[in-house]
């Protein structure tokens, strides 16, 4: 580990801003899962404070002296310390680019933007949000030009979710996918074959499902020594230091589809956070890289692994004897093709693991023409209408399960929804590789022995943070570029079987 003198120096102040994002992680953390209701006003007014105060820490004059000091060393310095400079400079050009007003302007946008998004939803009237979303992409196009003036606007805002992202590549990647998924997605709407999910939707009471779910996240190795798991309305994972990760879950009494493939999900960026190095906790090493490289993760835990056969082989007879009586007449195939339906759908987040990138990609290219001036805020429920149509073969009935159905536009978040299919192709390169360096990997999986690839995914990624940007993390775990063969050879070998009868 690299001990330079202004690497230290650097370190001491970044864990200032990083012991107040700490604090504020489980504050969040609370909010969500603890706190009672009339907390709200007071717990928003103190994480607004901890995060000026995190700005303030890491923007002040002695971080930029340490960094060019650093920078300066240049030649003294290892692998860890040169990653540590480069991802903190980008950090802080990013922090320091913007003028404050257009920070101020942003976040008001955003507060006001999240208020008529949901008026608007809630009257099913697009056009009750078109002007607050108008002001928001002037903004998030003034935030791009202030960051670099020189660059496409959009990679600007690809950038801040994905590093080194950009509009051209992704329109390249999403456009051969889509060119291949609709016509598979085409095929399985018309096929005859009609999946029964009746095994997952079984009456199981809540806390049943809860330990099977755990027993799942105990072979999957989730440290519970370094990390818990909560109740919270919306399931999600924050990582307050790598020995402290804690996880939400939700279920439903007739359904063991969200407390299972939730949990896993959960579970799967959890070990990504436990597996960061502690060794350099406040330094970017020990964050998480990016979004989608998270989301590969969480997917590659719930989708291919948890939705696999192999899966079912090894936890259908822990099911069973977890809840006697209630799956005897269920066996393995049963519980995996229940496991993956396919149905083209209005709503994103309950779309099944083939169609759920169509409707990034349907994000994707509505957010680059927004921001390319192609397309004008006011042409927008038509513009997605009519992509719903083409690719997914049904319309909205409204604006509310149409273009206002998610909340990240309200919040000034574009450039973000691509990371979810990055995830998916990510996971499924990641799994191609981990399969030909592990050998017999279902072999393992469904003697529920998973602790194999936990590893290697931890030796492979998790360890990294960010020392590698992630696009040169995927091409040195896999030796290839992101691509979409691999999540394709996925989809084809699990779907086309179980939907041609
Ligand atoms: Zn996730």
């Amino acid at each position: 580990m690299s001990t330079h003198p202004a690497l230290e120096r650097l370190r001491s102040i970044l864990i200032e801003s990083h012991a107040l994002g700490s604090a504020s992680a489980l504050l969040s953390w609370d909010q969500e899962t603890m706190m009672p209701k009339q907390g709200i006003e007071g717990r928003a007014d103190v994480l607004a404070q901890l995060a000026g105060l995190a700005h303030e820490r890491f923007v002040r004059a002695e971080t930029a002296a340490a960094l060019e000091q650093l920078e300066a060393a240049r030649s003294d310095l290892d692998d860890d310390a040169l990653a540590i400079a480069r991802e903190t400079r980008k950090d802080y050009d990013r922090a320091t680019k913007v003028p404050k007003e257009l920070v101020t302007a942003i976040a008001q946008a955003q507060s006001l933007g999240q208020d008529s998004w949901q008026r608007a939803r809630a009257a099913a009237d697009f056009a009750m949000f078109a002007p607050s979303l108008e002001r928001l992409v002037d903004l998030k196009r003034a935030y791009a030009h202030a960051v670099n003036p020189n660059a496409e606007p959009f990679d600007v805002l690809l950038d801040d979710h994905e590093a080194d992202m950009s509009t051209d590549f992704l329109d390249t990647l999403f456009s051969a996918l889509k060119a291949r998924l609709v016509p598979m997605v085409e095929a399985i709407a018309s096929s005859a074959v009609v999946i029964d999910t009746g095994p997952l939707r079984r009456a199981l009471p809540l806390e049943k499902q809860l330990a099977f779910a755990r027993s799942v996240t105990a072979a999957m190795g989730f440290d519970d020594g370094a990390g818990r798991v909560d109740r919270s309305a919306h399931p999600f994972c924050i990582g307050i230091h790598p020995g402290d990760v804690r996880l939400t879950w939700r279920g439903q009494t007739d359904d063991l589809r969200p407390a299972l493939y939730g949990l896993m999900h959960e579970a799967g960026h959890g070990l990504y956070e436990q597996g960061l190095p502690a060794a350099w906790v406040g330094t970017p090493l020990a964050s998480a890289v990016s979004l989608g490289i998270h989301e590969s993760q969480s997917r590659l835990w719930e989708n291919m692994i948890g939705r696999s056969r192999a899966f079912w082989t090894a936890f259908l007879p822990r099911l069973k004897a977890a809840a006697p009586g209630v799956y005897d007449d269920v066996d393995v195939d049963a519980m995996t093709r229940a496991a993956n339906e396919v149905e083209p759908s209005l709503i994103r987040v309950e779309a099944d693991e083939l169609t759920y990138n169509l409707h990034i990609v349907i994000r994707f290219e509505i957010e680059r023409d927004l921001f390319r001036g192609r397309l004008r805020v006011r042409d927008l429920p038509e513009a997605w209408d009519a992509a719903y149509a083409t690719l997914l073969g049904i319309r909205p009935p409204d604006a509310a399960r149409g273009v206002l159905q998610d909340v990240h536009w309200s919040m000034g978040a574009f450039g973000y929804f691509p990371t979810y299919t990055l995830g998916n192709l990510y996971a499924a390169q990641f799994l191609e590789r981990a399969r030909e360096e592990l050998g017999d990997l279902d072999g393992a999986i469904a003697r529920g022995d998973f602790l194999p690839l936990r590893d290697w995914l931890r030796e492979r990624i998790h360890r990294h943070g960010r020392k590698y940007p992630p696009r040169e993390l995927v091409r040195r775990v896999t030796g290839r570029d992101p691509e979409i063969e691999p999540f394709l050879r996925h989809v084809e070998s699990k779907f086309m079987p179980l939907y041609r009868g």
